[in-house]
């Protein structure tokens, strides 16, 4: 009797302990977010990549995913940051702009203009050091800014100028990355690449040169696995790979009769504010009781779709927005949107709908939190934020993800399916013994 009356208080304490919660700090392991920007979902499958076919068998990998739209570098990733739409943290350009103004402050310039990044949505960094943890940004979109006052506890900021496609420079800040996990104790890092965008809007993405960066990037990411090793950081580092868009090959003439709008309306008349010229996305805001003129005179140019913005569909998650000007003009495939002349001379762009595939981007992830050969169904990027506060054991900052949609590449969806086994196990126990 004595022998059976120790045994149930051994076995309660056991239920106890496997019905308590883990405890914040315990088993949270680090996470390093990597975008190589405007990498298309199907950039790997023309090209020998080792290196990314192995981490589909030690990882996870979404056969594609589906960028907001804008399909543009900053919006797009300041959506993976905050997992809000872009009509809600309202980093709606590249371009910080003032409709009123006329100002148009360029894309590296304005990395670090605070008062376009901070509009009250609160990125992943943030809401991780408000919990108490420590996270760095290491040239990524938005981590150059303050949000009410609060900056990313390290940052480095890419300088105009810099040159994006530097393998050895690409190690080196691999390194850096690894010395502030192991040496400084990070918990968050995130880490930008600006290829294969480059090479894709210079030369095209078919052209061999993307492939060649593919490659680079490929051997980067060997390097980076190496790298993980070395530092012993195999157990307690989850990686996640992925990008803010992909690419698509500019058509010109004499294969097509490029769009150049003011063909189709006086734009120096009609409109107060603009900017096109910038791929396949384009704004404009129309001059005093000129709206209806404007939109008529747009509907009927080919090889585009013009929208008011208060009437854009709700799948756009734009038409919120208090920035975006009254009119949103999206290019067809591949068409980019010329004001007056064809200046522009890229040979690949983006911008475009996100629903054509040449606009569909890469997930990848790896590590101890994760399942080895995995596919995932393809999904939209807002769902990595959840994801990502997951990991890191934090409550997320409001919004417009679901972890349910990426929770599934997890081995085990937090501690308690684990501790429920264990339960049910040690009642099994107890009534076999008693
Ligand atoms: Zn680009």
């Amino acid at each position: 009797m004595k022998m059976r009356l120790e045994l149930f208080l051994l076995v309660t304490a056991a239920i106890c302990a496997a019905g308590k919660p883990l405890s914040k700090a315990e088993g949270r392991n680090k996470l390093l977010l990597i975008s190589f920007d405007g990498f298309r979902w199907d950039y790997d499958q023309d090209v020998d990549t080792p290196n990314l076919d192995q981490l589909a068998v030690d990882g996870v990998k979404a056969t594609y995913i589906t960028p907001p739209m804008l399909t543009m570098t900053s919006p797009s990733h300041f959506t993976t940051i905050t997992g809000r739409w872009v009509e809600d943290h309202e980093v709606v350009h590249n371009m910080m702009f003032n409709t009123k103004t006329n100002q148009k402050v360029p894309h590296k310039q304005t990395l670090t203009r605070s008062e376009w990044w901070d509009n009250g949505a609160l990125p992943l960094w943030i809401t991780a050091q408000n919990q108490g943890l420590k996270t760095a940004s290491f040239f990524f979109p938005g981590g150059g800014a303050n949000y009410s006052g609060q900056a990313v506890d390290r940052v480095l900021v890419e300088m105009p100028g810099h040159l994006d496609d530097n393998e050895t420079e690409w190690r080196q800040n691999i390194d850096t990355v690894m010395s502030w996990f192991t040496e400084e104790d990070f918990n968050l890092v995130t880490l930008y690449y600006g290829e294969p965008d480059n090479v894709g809007h210079a030369k095209g993405p078919d052209h061999p040169d993307r492939k060649a960066i593919i490659r680079q990037i490929d051997r980067t990411i060997g390097y980076l696995r190496e790298a993980i090793d070395r530092h012993h950081l195999t157990d307690t580092l989850n990686v996640i790979i992925t990008s803010d868009h992909g690419m698509t090959t500019v058509k010109k003439r004499p294969l097509v009769d490029e769009i150049i709008l003011n063909k189709y309306l006086n734009l120096i008349k009609l409109a107060s504010f603009e900017i096109l010229d910038y791929g396949g996305f384009g704004i404009l805001t129309p001059r005093p009781g000129k709206e209806q003129e404007v939109f008529d005179a747009l509907s009927n140019a080919p090889n585009l779709t013009v929208y008011k913005k208060n009437e854009m569909p709700e799948s756009f998650h734009l038409g919120k927005s208090k920035r975006l000007p009254p009119i949103v003009i999206v290019a067809d495939l591949g068409f980019n949107l010329n004001s007056r002349f064809i200046v522009y001379v890229n040979k690949g762009d983006h911008g475009f709908h996100n629903g054509e595939m040449d606009m569909k981007t890469i997930f990848r992830a790896f590590g101890p939190d994760f399942k080895t050969n995995f596919l995932s169904e393809p999904f939209d990027s807002i769902h990595i934020y959840p994801l990502m506060c997951k990991l890191l054991q934090i409550e997320p900052a409001p919004h417009n993800g679901s972890l349910a949609v990426t929770e599934k590449m997890l081995l085990h969806s937090g501690g308690s399916q684990r501790a429920q086994v264990s339960v049910a196990l040690l009642l099994l126990l107890m009534f076999a013994v008693l």
